[in-house]
Formats: structure tokens, C-alpha cells, sequence
């Protein structure tokens, strides 16, 4: 076992003498009531599994799952100056008990190992949006937008619309990746080896192409590439990586004439509480949208959706996260749910029907 260095030991001290001053923000804890997920709890765990307290077994493998890596906490941290992010300790306690690994991921690891990708018909959505490239010779190093297997599986719309938008923002050499998995599954419930694996795989694919730089469209995969990636797996990507509101903020002028203007902004977990708030606002802003319920009138939480699969975990967190996002949408007195989150496109619109719910890039397509 990998034994846990002196800053993750720093780190799991400080949450698990504290007293949990942040789990009102953990949405774990209020869809579970299980006193096992408070944030200090899980560091206590971890610090329990350094020091050989406990045995490694499902029990233990089980009560570590009780994290989604959502990163709330963080902003209900009593150190609010540097608040302690308890995500890696949990990390690198669920590596410990790695053999226990629930079903569900053990599954999902071997439909990426046998297909590439973790979700069915993932390739044929790629291929849809590879016959939507334009055609021509290109002196310009090409810009890869990078189209992760979550996106084409749950916003393939979305992947086809930011295509067409780059396009008329004069992005005519743009290239797609084929490595679409990134491996954030495997980092987050702490199958390090494969997630080293992943980040190799789709360094080596980039290393090949050269792009200019690359346009992350699932914000999350934009936080994997351009910070996980240096700081846990060692791969460093030559090229820039910029979300796509980044990538649009200054090439936006205005919105199309019958664009609903009221925008309620829903962005993924990892851009509010990982990426410095993330460039959402400011893009709207400066197409000419209206943003209600901004992070000065709101708490991240009710406008932000959490990133990558939920494993183990019943019931499933995220349907309260969904509760607070509509019921903030709601009260807001917008004409639209815009997210940058592909991930809570599907999920947002099954749980509001009647209710405008589109994602970044379409919605600044606009209507027709
Ligand atoms: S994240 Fe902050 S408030 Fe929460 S347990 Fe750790 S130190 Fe305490
Ligand atoms: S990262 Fe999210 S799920 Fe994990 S302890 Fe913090 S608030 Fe709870």
C-alpha cells in the first residue's frame, strides 16, 4: 500500500479534528443522513487506514464511497481563506481498499478497457460528429475540441452545436480526439494506475496531433487535463486547455435576435468550486444575457452540478442537488436554464419537463 504522504496527512489532521463547520454544503450527507460522510469522518477513516487502525474490507471500501468529490464542502470550510479540500485524503484511502471496488466501477472499467469507453454508442456519436468536420487543407496548427464519452453520450447536441459555433468564430481547423474517455471516474474513486493510464493514452494522441490548443467541451475533462493531469498523473499537455466558455469569451458579439435573454446559469461542481468560478458569467454577460441568480445572491451549490458517475451510493445525491438547482431556478424569474455541464443537461430536463433547460453552446446558437 502506497502509504499517505506528509501533506495528506497534514490535510486529513485538519478535517478530522474540526468540527464539520461545512457539511451543511455536503449532498452527500443530506441525501443520506449517514454520520459516516461527514467530511471529518472520512478523514478520520483515512487517517485510520494510515496507521493500520482498521481492516481494509468492503465495510471499510464501502463507508469511503459516501464522497462524491463535488468539492461543496470547500466552500463551507471554516478556513475560508484557503479552505482544505478533503477529496484526495478519501483518494488515496479508497486506493487502500481498491480490491473492494463496488460493482458498478468495477464494471465500468471493463467497458473501457474493452470499447474505449465506459458508455454504448459512444464511437457512432463520434463518427456523427467526425462527418460534421469541415473539409479543406489547413496552414494553421488545428484546434482539437475535445469531446469526452460523457458528452457524446448524454449531450450529443451540445458536441455538434459548440462544432458550429467554433466555426463561426472563424475555427475551421478544428480537429476531434478518439481517446474519449480521460480516466475522472478512475481518479475520483482512486484507480490510480488506470487513470494514469488514460491520461498517458490521450497525451500520447495530442503529442501526435500538435493542436494549437485544445478546447475541453465537458468542463470537466478541461479541469482533468490542464490540473489533474501535472499534479497526480505527471502528464503535462504542451498545448493550452481552455473550457469552452473560456474559449468563447472573446469572440462572442451578441446573442441571436430571438435568444431568451433571462439566463439562469448552471455550471459543472469542478468550474465553481475547482476552476476560479469558472468564465460562464462573464461569456453570457458579454453576448448580452441577463444572469439571475448570480454567485453574489446564490451559494455555488444551487447552481452547480457535480461532475462524473456516482457509484455505491443510494440514494443517489444528485437528486437533491437537481431539487435545489430548480427550485434556485425557479425563484429566479428566468426564461431559461443554461448549463455548461454536460453531464446535468439530461438529467435537469427529466427533472423539470415544461421548463427550458439547453446547454451553453446551443443556447448561444440560438433558436432555429
Ligand atoms: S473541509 Fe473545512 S470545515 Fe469541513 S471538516 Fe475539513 S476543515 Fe472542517
Ligand atoms: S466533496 Fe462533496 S461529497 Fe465529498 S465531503 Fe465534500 S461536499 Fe461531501
Amino acid at each position: 500500500m502506497n502509504t499517505m504522504n506528509e501533506s495528506l496527512h497534514h490535510t486529513a489532521t485538519v478535517c478530522a479534528v474540526c468540527h464539520d463547520q461545512c457539511v451543511s454544503a455536503c449532498p452527500v450527507v443530506e441525501a443520506t443522513h449517514r454520520m459516516s460522510a461527514y467530511p471529518s469522518r472520512l478523514a478520520m477513516l483515512a487517517l485510520e487506514v494510515h496507521r493500520q487502525g482498521l481492516p481494509v474490507d468492503a465495510d471499510l471500501s464501502r463507508a469511503l464511497l459516501d464522497c462524491i468529490d463535488c468539492g461543496a464542502c470547500l466552500e463551507g470550510c471554516l478556513y475560508v481563506d484557503r479552505p482544505n479540500d478533503v477529496t484526495p485524503v478519501v483518494r488515496w484511502a479508497r486506493q487502500a481498499s481498491a480490491q473492494y471496488a463496488p460493482s458498478g466501477l468495477q464494471a465500468w472499467s471493463q467497458r473501457v478497457q474493452a470499447t474505449g469507453s465506459p458508455y454504448p454508442g459512444v464511437s457512432e456519436q463520434l463518427a456523427a460528429l467526425k462527418s460534421a468536420l469541415p473539409s479543406g487543407e489547413h496552414s494553421s496548427p488545428p484546434l482539437l475540441l475535445y469531446v469526452d464519452a460523457a458528452t457524446l453520450h448524454y449531450a450529443p447536441a451540445m458536441a455538434l452545436a459548440a462544432l458550429q459555433l467554433l466555426q463561426s468564430a472563424g475555427k475551421l481547423n478544428v480537429v476531434l480526439a478518439d481517446a474519449v474517455y480521460p480516466g475522472g471516474e478512475w481518479y475520483q474513486y482512486g484507480q490510480q494506475d488506470d487513470f494514469v493510464a488514460a491520461a498517458r493514452r490521450l497525451a500520447g494522441e495530442l503529442a501526435a496531433i500538435q493542436p494549437a490548443k485544445v478546447v475541453a467541451l465537458n468542463p470537466y475533462s478541461a479541469y482533468l487535463l490542464r490540473e489533474v493531469y501535472p499534479a497526480q498523473a505527471g502528464v503535462r499537455l504542451e498545448a493550452p486547455v481552455l473550457t469552452l466558455a473560456e474559449a468563447l469569451v472573446d469572440a462572442i458579439h451578441g446573442l441571436p435576435g430571438a435568444a431568451p435573454r433571462k439566463v439562469f446559469l448552471v455550471q459543472s461542481a469542478c468550474e465553481s468550486y475547482r476552476m476560479g468560478g469558472g468564465a460562464g458569467q462573464a461569456l453570457l454577460e458579454k453576448a448580452g444575457a441577463q444572469v439571475s441568480g448570480k454567485r453574489d445572491e446564490l451559494t455555488f451549490r444551487e447552481m452547480s452540478y457535480p461532475d462524473g458517475e456516482v457509484f455505491g451510493l443510494e440514494p443517489d445525491p444528485r437528486l437533491w442537488i437537481q431539487k435545489r438547482i430548480l427550485g434556485a431556478f425557479q425563484r429566479s424569474g428566468a426564461e431559461v436554464l443554461v448549463t455548461t455541464s454536460p453531464m446535468a443537461l439530461p438529467a435537469l430536463r427529466a427533472a423539470a419537463p415544461g421548463h427550458p433547460v439547453m446547454d451553453l453552446a446551443t443556447y448561444l446558437q440560438g433558436p432555429g
